[in-house]
């Protein structure tokens, strides 16, 4: 009965359960391998990290590595294990993927409060306290249960386009508008191009390096969301009839419509980062960061994120989760990992830590914690639950998601001023678990 069932032995999985024991909880952690293996894994051990060996940045200066400076300091197992098995790699904090899995497994294995349980889960049960941490390829048994209480808002795909800061446009160039003047009319910002930056651009998409798909996410994409590359070769045209289209979007420096559009879309509510819309893509890093800067107004821009498309089971958690990980639905079942719209290892991690002290805290009576918005883990968490309902897209911790700072602060000192007051509001939020 004071029992907390985790479907998942991932990295969001393997942290909650440490977290969830390690403040006197018991746990029955179930993990599929190595009697059903998602098309990714390949390991038997838990916490197998699927592709890159990197953690990302170490840095304070990225916000992956203030979320691990927080996770470490907050008793992360996750943490614990990299930190072990680091082996040389620059500015990144990279593991050795073999003794990383086998220091999480031997951890869970041996925690007193821990049953690992093999063997795939097939349905949510119905009683008691549950972690869903069955990552972005959770089985597929577990997900139609899922979708079951979902309905509509669990995702196969992830499409997302690249977000850019609002700070780093060149304003000269681009205006604010709505289509037809409809809505509000600050809703959109409108990159103009004219006939030759058009077909420069679309020359340049099409001979652009592509991420080639793995076997198991060749899939035919959805009319509406489909990679801005391979619209660029059905036809010259038809980005100009699709995301690009300037209809009903004339230039009031000049009172007519470009030649194209490309259109930005608020990511946040402080209107701090945009997105450009539809512009999900397959294209390689550098490519898009050489081909986008080729849009006016784009040309210095700061990418907080680029884009992407996988194969990615995820529900939509601002229509479904609160800030605590639970189901608004449902406040005994949980979230965690990348299934909640977070992406990335460590943010997994993140989300895995904060679901294994809630669960924790429920069995014991307590009241479930949200942490500081302030803090990388709590911007985190403060978005994917609050984000844009109707185009809610995966997302990784980075600054343009923090709450901003007080007066002047040189660009510069940003950063580190940023991490400077998450780590004090961390401190004094462990304090108080
Ligand atoms: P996982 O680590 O995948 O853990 C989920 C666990 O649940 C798995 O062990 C799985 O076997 C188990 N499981 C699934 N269904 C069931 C079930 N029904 N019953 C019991 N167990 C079940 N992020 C990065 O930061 N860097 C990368 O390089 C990177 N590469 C990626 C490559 C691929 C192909 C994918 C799909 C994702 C990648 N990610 C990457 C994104 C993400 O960070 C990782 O997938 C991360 O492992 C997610 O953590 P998680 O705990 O949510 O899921």
């Amino acid at each position: 009965k004071d029992a907390i069932t985790i479907i998942g032995g991932g990295l969001a999985g393997c942290e909650a359960a440490w977290q969830a024991a390690e403040r006197g909880v018991r746990v029955t952690l179930h993990e599929m391998k190595p009697h059903v293996w998602s098309p990714a894994h390949h390991m038997a051990g838990l916490a197998e990290l699927v592709c890159s060996n990197s953690l990302r940045g170490e840095s304070l200066e990225n916000a992956v590595g203030l979320l691990k400076e927080e996770l470490r300091r907050a008793g992360s197992l996750i943490m614990a294990a990299a930190d072990a098995t680091r082996v040389p790699a620059g500015g990144a904090l990279a593991v050795d993927r073999e003794l990383f899995s086998a220091f999480v497994t031997e951890r869970i294995e041996n925690h007193p409060l821990i049953d690992l349980v093999r063997g795939e889960v097939t349905d949510i049960p119905s009683e008691g306290i549950v972690i869903v941490a069955s990552g972005p390829l959770t089985s597929d048994g577990l997900a139609e249960r899922i979708r079951a209480i979902t309905g509509p808002n669990l995702y196969f795909y992830d499409a997302i386009a690249p977000i850019v800061t609002a700070e780093s446009l060149d304003m000269t160039k681009v205006f604010r508008a709505s289509r037809y003047g409809k809505g509000d009319s600050d809703d959109y910002l409108n990159c103009p191009l004219n006939q030759e930056e058009y077909e420069g651009f679309v020359d340049a998409i099409l001979a652009a390096e592509k991420v080639p798909a793995r076997d198991f996410e060749k899939v035919v994409h959805f009319e509406g969301c489909m990679p801005v590359e391979e619209m660029a070769e059905r036809g010259r045209e038809t980005l100009r009839f699709g995301p690009l289209k300037p209809v009903g979007l004339a230039d009031p420096r000049t009172g007519e419509e470009p030649h194209a559009v490309v259109q930005l879309r608020a990511e946040n509510r402080d209107g701090t980062m945009f997105n450009l819309v539809g512009f999900q893509t397959k294209l390689t890093y550098p490519e898009q960061r050489r081909i986008f800067r080729m849009i006016p107004g784009l040309e210095n821009t700061e990418f907080v994120r680029l884009g992407s498309m996988h194969r990615n089971t995820f529900i939509n958690a601002p229509a479904l989760l609160a800030p605590t990980f639970q189901l608004k639905g449902d406040a005994r079942i949980l979230f965690a990992g990348q299934i909640t719209g977070v992406e990335g290892y460590v943010e997994s991690a993140g989300s895995g830590f904060l679901a294994g002290i809630n669960a924790a805290r429920l069995v014991r009576g307590e009241e479930p914690v949200v942490p500081p918005f302030a803090t990388a883990l709590g911007a985190l968490v403060t978005h994917i639950t609050n984000a844009d309902v109707k185009h809610f897209q995966p997302m990784n911790v980075n600054y343009g998601l923090f709450p901003p700072l007080e007066g002047k602060v040189k660009k510069k000192e940003r950063r580190g001023k940023l991490a400077e007051r998450a780590l004090a509001e961390l401190d004094r939020w462990i304090e108080t678990l």
